[in-house]
C-alpha cells in the first residue's frame, strides 16, 4: 500500500538501496519545504526505494511529480519527439501494421518498434506457434515517457490514443513485451487483460517446449517488470532461461544498468557510471549469453557488452524463427 511522503520516518533505508547519485530523503524533505532539487533528474525511477521504505512512501512518483516543471534537454527531447512524431524517440522508418478485428493485439513500444524490430518479429512467430490470433496497431508512445518526466496528463492522453484503437478492434487482451509499456498499460487493467509475454508462455508452458543447450548464460532483470508489473515475470524468464542455457543468475539481478527514468537521455555519463558494476559482474561469469527483457536495458548494456540478447528472440530462435 503506498503512502504520502509525510509519512517518512526518516530511516534512510532508501538512500540505503538507492542504485543512483541522489538523496531521495533529501529531496522529499526539500520537496515538503517547497524548494525545488535538480538532483531529482538523477532518479532511474528504478523503484528499489519503493519496494524497501518501511512507511510504504510512495517516493517514486513523488519524485516524478518534482520533475514536472523541469526542462533538462533530456527533458525537451522526449517532449519534442512525443509532440512531433507521437514516439519518444526519431522513427527511423515510418510504422507500417495490418490492422485487424481480434480479441488479442500485441503492444511493442516505440524502442521496439523503431530501434529492434526483431523483438516484434519473434513475438508474433511465437504467437502464431502458440496458435494466438493478434492484431498489431498504429501505436503512438504508451505515455510511460512522459510519466517518468512528470507529464501525467499528456501521457494518458497518448495512451488513451491507443486504447480507443483498440477499443474499436474489440480487443479484451494486450500482449506486451516492453516492461515500461506493461506497467503504463496496467493501470487500465479494468478495461483490458494486460498480459506481458513472459507470463503469456509460462501460461502455456512453453518452456518444456525449447532446446537445451550447454552454453552459459545470464540475465539482468528489468526494475518496472520486476517491480512495477510483478517478480513472477521473472520466475518464469528464469524457467525459461533455464529451459534453453546453463543460466547463471547475477548478484543483485534487479539493481538498475542505469538506463531507466530518463538518466541515459539526460546525462549519458551517469547512466555509463551505474551501468560499470553490471558490466563487471557479468563480465566475471564468463557467460555466453547475457539476457534481458526490456529494450532500454539492452540499448544501455549492449554498449559496453556487445551481442546482450532480447529474451523473446532467443525463444523464438530456439523454436525455429530465423
Ligand atoms: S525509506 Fe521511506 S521512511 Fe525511510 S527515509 Fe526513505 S522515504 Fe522515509
Ligand atoms: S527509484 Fe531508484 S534511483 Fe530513484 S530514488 Fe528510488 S532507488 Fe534511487
Amino acid at each position: 500500500m503506498s503512502s504520502s511522503p509525510e509519512k517518512c520516518v526518516k530511516c534512510g533505508i532508501c538512500e540505503m538501496v538507492c542504485p543512483s547519485e541522489l538523496s531521495a530523503l533529501r529531496a522529499l524533505d526539500e520537496d515538503r519545504a517547497g524548494k525545488h532539487n535538480d538532483e531529482v533528474a538523477n532518479c532511474t525511477t528504478c523503484n528499489r526505494c519503493v519496494a524497501s521504505c518501511p512507511a510504504g512512501v510512495s517516493i517514486t512518483k513523488a519524485i516524478e511529480r518534482m520533475r514536472d516543471q523541469m526542462l533538462t534537454p533530456g527533458y525537451r527531447e522526449t517532449l519534442a519527439n512525443i509532440s512531433t512524431y507521437g514516439a519518444s524517440i526519431v522513427p527511423a522508418q515510418p510504422m507500417a501494421v495490418e490492422m485487424k478485428s481480434r480479441r488479442v493485439a500485441y503492444f511493442a513500444g516505440c524502442l521496439t518498434n523503431y530501434r529492434l524490430p526483431d523483438i516484434a518479429g519473434a513475438i508474433g512467430y511465437t504467437l502464431d506457434y502458440l496458435g494466438i490470433e493478434f492484431t498489431r496497431i498504429p501505436e503512438v508512445c504508451c505515455g510511460s515517457p512522459l510519466n517518468r518526466i512528470g507529464r501525467f496528463d499528456l501521457a494518458k492522453t497518448m495512451l488513451e490514443k491507443n486504447l480507443g484503437v483498440m477499443r474499436s478492434l474489440g480487443v479484451e487482451t494486450v500482449v506486451t513485451s516492453c516492461p515500461g509499456c506493461t506497467s503504463t498499460l496496467m493501470e487500465y487493467q479494468d478495461d483490458f487483460d494486460v498480459v506481458h509475454y513472459l507470463d503469456l508462455y509460462d501460461r502455456y508452458g512453453l518452456s518444456r517446449e525449447l532446446s537445451k543447450s550447454d552454453k552459459k548464460a545470464t540475465m539482468q532483470y528489468p526494475c518496472h517488470l520486476y517491480r512495477n508489473v510483478s517478480p513472477y515475470t521473472m520466475v518464469a524468464a528464469e524457467r525459461l532461461m533455464a529451459a534453453m542455457y546453463d543460466y547463471r543468475r547475477l548478484p543483485d539481478p534487479d539493481r538498475c544498468c542505469g538506463a531507466g527514468g530518463g538518466v541515459r537521455r539526460n546525462d549519458v555519463s551517469l547512466s555509463r557510471r551505474l551501468r560499470a558494476k553490471r558490466v563487471d559482474e557479468v563480465r566475471a561469469l564468463a557467460a555466453d549469453e547475457v539476457v534481458t527483457t526490456c529494450p532500454q536495458c539492452r540499448i544501455h548494456l549492449s554498449e559496453a557488452l556487445p551481442g546482450v540478447g532480447e529474451l523473446s528472440v532467443l525463444i523464438a530462435r530456439n523454436l525455429g524463427y530465423r
